[in-house]
């Protein structure tokens, strides 16, 4: 029996999503052909698309699948019309490089709970001309903090600008409507609420027109050409209906029941609004990469607590950002929960946690 507390990086694959997917799979159509088989296939990417923007408040038309979230963000930095990118410090590497390929981008400070620092945001507006793009996140990725997205769409539509929300890890762990973020573009991911991978979406208000990424195809109104995957597609709304209607207060009780059991240890944005699911934390003295191994080994599976994309633990941006001791970022852990996850997960991990606090600290006594 493992204990799986990695929904950050791929929440599992949720029954009902599964159930759409298979049922998906048998339409043998393309969603563009006009004849029956293809109507089918249209008809099941269509009530995909009218159930999650029933799920967002938003029309259908707004909605552009995409491959993911990196794509989503890329395709985000094609609004027309800007002239200069801002991207807080904590953004997603994906939402970093889309800025550097769409010109440069100026970053936007987070004070050390990794919160946005709006006034820094409201001064570089002010400084620069021309339209903005400004990306903030709604939830980060690495310490589940929660930015005040609301608040920073206010400051960069009175500067004239649009602003762009990765609410990749958000969905189906906060509520999350469209118009209530403030935003005018919205990246979504299925795999982080028990969709699929490799299926993700991008809100698109009607502020913002899209220089598309692929062309050579009509689909999604021209603006992201390729053949639908209609059963990622299917998956995805599937498990959005269900995420995004679960009371996340089980996992906010089970996420405070794991923080308890970490003694000596440090809580990255401990003072911030976060996520129910995440806790981001250090035990000064254990390095991140010997205690990830130390735990996959006794069953649990956690994140080091920086990105790694390429299965190597690297220095975390995002702590480095908040003003984290690089000494102390090395030992950072990510521990995320979800829907799978169950009081005996949690009591896994405080096993094994206190056994490999136990056997690091005989070690450094010998
Ligand atoms: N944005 C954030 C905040 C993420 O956590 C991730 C996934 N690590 C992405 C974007 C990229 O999403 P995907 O894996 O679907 O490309």
């Amino acid at each position: 029996m493992r204990a799986y507390l990695d929904h950050n990086a791929t929440s599992p694959l949720r029954p009902e999503a599964r159930a759409a997917m298979l049922r998906a799979l048998d339409e043998a159509g393309n969603a563009s052909s006009v004849h029956a088989e293809g109507r089918r296939a249209r008809a099941v990417v269509e009530d995909a698309r009218d159930t999650l923007a029933g799920l967002l408040g938003v029309r259908p038309d707004m909605i552009v699948f995409t491959s993911g979230g990196t794509e989503a963000n890329a395709l985000a930095f094609r609004a027309l019309g800007v002239t200069r990118y801002l991207v807080s410090a904590v953004e997603h590497p994906s939402v970093h490089e889309a800025a550097l390929a769409a010109g440069s981008a100026t970053l936007v400070p987070v004070d050390s709970s990794g919160v946005v620092d709006l006034e820094a945001l409201e001064r570089l507006l002010a400084q620069g001309h021309g339209p903005a793009l400004v990306s903030i996140m709604l939830a980060n990725n690495e310490t589940g903090v929660i930015q005040p997205v609301r608040e920073a769409a206010e400051i960069v539509h009175r500067h004239g600008g649009v602003l762009h929300v990765d609410a990749t890890q958000g969905l189906g762990r906060i509520p999350v409507r469209f118009a209530m973020t403030g935003a005018d573009l919205m990246a979504l991911s299925a795999h982080k609420f028990g969709g699929p991978v490799g299926a993700g979406a991008l809100v698109v208000s009607d502020a913002v027109a899209l220089l598309p990424l692929q062309r050579g195809g009509r689909q999604e109104q021209g603006r992201r050409a390729g053949t639908e995957n209609v059963p990622a597609i299917a998956g995805m709304a599937a498990a959005a209906s269900v995420a995004m209607g679960e009371d996340t207060s089980r996992i906010n009780g089970l996420r405070d029941k794991l923080e308890s059991v970490l003694q000596g240890a440090v809580v990255f944005g401990k003072d911030a609004t976060r996520l129910p699911n995440t806790v981001a934390f250090a035990r000064p003295g254990l390095l991140a990469e010997t205690a990830l191994i130390a735990l996959d080994l006794d069953g649990v599976a956690v994140s080091s607590g920086s990105a790694c994309s390429s299965g190597k633990v690297a220095s975390s941006a995002v702590l480095a950002a908040m003003g984290v001791d690089p000494a102390l970022a090395q030992c950072a852990l990510r521990v995320s929960l979800g829907w799978t996850t169950t009081v005996s997960d949690i009591e896994a991990f405080a096993a094994a946690w206190q056994r490999l606090l136990a056997r690091h600290a005989a070690l450094r006594a010998a």
